[in-house]
């Protein structure tokens, strides 16, 4: 049956893994080597991290090839998430995704842009037929950029399974080398039984840290009693770039017995919130690092947790010495151990859990309605994972609505009542989120009469705030009534101080022309060779909307050769 099976795969003329995942079917989709700015299931605020991240150089520009044949299946441009993003589904029923493109190439490129002067919007989502844009491995397909939510220039590579999953693209058979064993940078304990305890203390504790001989790692040894969990900070570096990549797979045990596992294989996008529950949000907010909690709480369905006894929890028994290890591995199989030390001893608590008691508890499963001055609060079922002490007040027009140490998992309504403010400025009202300069961030906001209501995912301070000022618009290369026949672009700057950018129409002559918005710069961009009717004398005529309609014309003349 062996060799019947490796023949039929031998046939297929691919390498396939033990889990039958073909591994030499995806080549690099660059013609630099991988070098990782980002890997699969790094943790990021509010979801893992989906697939690999390629240093790009530096720089944009740089040729993306199809990794295998197969045709577009899908083309997104968007300001924000992974701009303009491009999706080839190929015939094994895998699909591969390339995000923050500066731009399509070829038939894309056209295709792309027909749709967008044809729709006469920038933002655009296409499925493409099967026959449409076919691909074959080694076609130019896009060049990288820097588009969307991207911090810098590179290439968001993912594979995803045939339900839309994504998974480990290094389990494809792609090369990173990593001769470095991943670091474990803190652990913590998690006294969580009623009368559990590490050395006295029913909090969060943490744990020092001392380098052994061998290499591996060995924590204080610890006073402890009843049902505690771990939790780690890691990370990983690959050979070749400093960047602090996510760790493949953490295994414990407790007396040599496997307790829980962790791997980064694949997940689904509907699971990824989850990670505000896997992870400590509360120590993430306060320290911005994420600790791994090694064990699985109620309302935690991560399927990245693939192996666990009673939850990946240990009870320690009085009287009994034993010992915990945790072993943190990358891709290559480097490994990392850190080992605890246990001294079984029921004692007295001196560091009781520490609970702050509020008129409002919250009981995660029920739907629960809270009124605080002219402020009221909706909390659907299971909008947070546990039954929590909710500190909500309000001081006029701010509510105070607790403090971003809790996660959120689905949205939270506040609505405002607004019928004390003038008729006039009515329309011009949002609820904002005050930042830490007291600045109200827009949430998106709905007005129904006399009512304005928001869905938010975090906690803070939240207040009903007015925008009246118009965006504002300035040219950033060309100036009104000057020749610019030799520029390749018509840039603009656009602003708003409140409410933020809400739309944008530009039109040269009275026709609709493309401009592609760069939020990080604040930047709108129109590229002559999109080849609009021009004329000697053109009118530049540009309309900018703020998210509470405020609206801003611009308008100028320029000058430009034709042939
Ligand atoms: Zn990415």
């Amino acid at each position: 049956m062996k060799k019947f099976l490796s023949m039929l795969l031998l046939f297929g003329g691919f390498a396939y893994s033990q889990n039958g995942i073909p591994t030499d079917y995806f080549s690099n989709p660059l013609n630099i080597n991988m070098v990782l700015a980002g890997n699969f299931g790094e943790m990021r605020a509010n979801h893992f991290h989906s697939g690999l991240d390629i240093k790009t150089e530096q720089r944009e520009g740089l040729p993306v090839y199809a990794p295998a044949n197969g045709y577009v299946s899908r083309i997104n441009v968007q300001h924000y998430g992974y701009g303009k993003a491009l999706y080839i589904l190929h015939p094994n029923g895998y699909t591969t995704v390339y995000g923050h493109l500066r731009s399509f190439a070829g038939d894309i490129e056209k295709y792309a842009k027909d749709t967008q002067y044809a729709k006469e919007t920038f933002e655009i989502e296409l499925f493409p037929e099967k026959t449409l844009l076919p691909v074959k491995k080694g076609d130019l397909i896009a060049y990288t950029g820097n588009t969307g939510g991207s911090g810098g220039p590179h290439l968001h590579f993912e594979i995803r399974d045939s339900s839309q999953r994504p998974m480990n693209p290094l389990l494809f058979g792609i090369e990173i080398p990593d001769s470095k064993k991943p670091i474990v940078s803190a652990v913590f304990a998690y006294p969580t039984g009623e009368d559990a305890h590490v050395n006295q203390s029913q909090n969060r504790t943490k744990l020092r840290l001392i380098k052994q001989k061998d290499g591996t790692y060995k924590t204080e040894s610890l006073t402890a009693y009843g049902k505690i969990g771990f939790g780690i900070t890691t990370f990983d570096q690959q050979d070749g770039a400093s960047n602090k990549n996510g760790s493949y797979k953490i295994n414990t045990q407790f007396n040599g017995t496997e307790k829980f596992e962790v791997l980064f294989n694949k997940f689904a996008f509907s699971e990824t919130r989850y990670l505000n529950r896997y992870t400590d949000y509360n120590y993430y907010e306060t320290n911005k690092s994420m600790v791994q909690k090694l064990f699985r709480e109620p309302n935690n369905p991560l399927s990245i947790i693939t192996k666990e006894d009673d939850n990946g929890y240990i009870t320690v028994n009085d009287s009994l010495s034993s010992i915990y290890t945790i072993d943190v591995s990358d891709f290559k199989g480097n490994t990392m151990q850190v080992s605890i030390p246990i001294e079984g001893k029921k004692m007295e608590i001196l560091d009781p859990k520490k609970v702050e008691k509020t008129a409002d508890y919250i009981y995660a499963d029920h739907a629960t309605s809270i009124t605080k001055g002219k402020f009221s609060i909706y909390i659907p079922a299971n909008s947070l994972y546990e039954d929590t002490y909710l500190d909500i007040k309000d001081e006029g027009d701010i509510l105070k609505f607790h403090e971003d140490v809790i996660p959120i998992h689905s949205n939270i309504s506040i609505t405002a009542d607004i019928s004390n403010y003038h008729e006039s400025d009515k329309d011009k009202l949002y609820i904002g989120r005050l930042n830490y300069k007291g600045l109200p961030l827009y949430t998106s906001t709905t007005r129904n009469g006399d009512k304005l209501t928001a869905k938010i995912r975090t906690f803070g301070s939240y207040t009903v705030a007015i925008d009246t000022t118009p965006p504002t618009v300035k040219p950033v290369n060309f100036a009104e009534g000057k020749w610019i026949s030799h520029q390749n672009f018509l840039k603009v700057k656009i602003t708003d101080d409140l409410s933020g950018i809400s739309s944008y129409r530009g039109t040269i002559n009275g026709k609709f022309i493309l401009m592609e918005y760069d939020y990080k710069k604040d930047v709108l961009t129109y590229n002559f060779n999109d080849n609009i009717n021009l004329e000697t004398e053109n009118n530049f005529k540009l309309i900018v909307i703020d998210n509470v309609g405020n609206s801003a014309t611009f308008e100028a003349k320029f000058f430009r050769k034709h042939p």
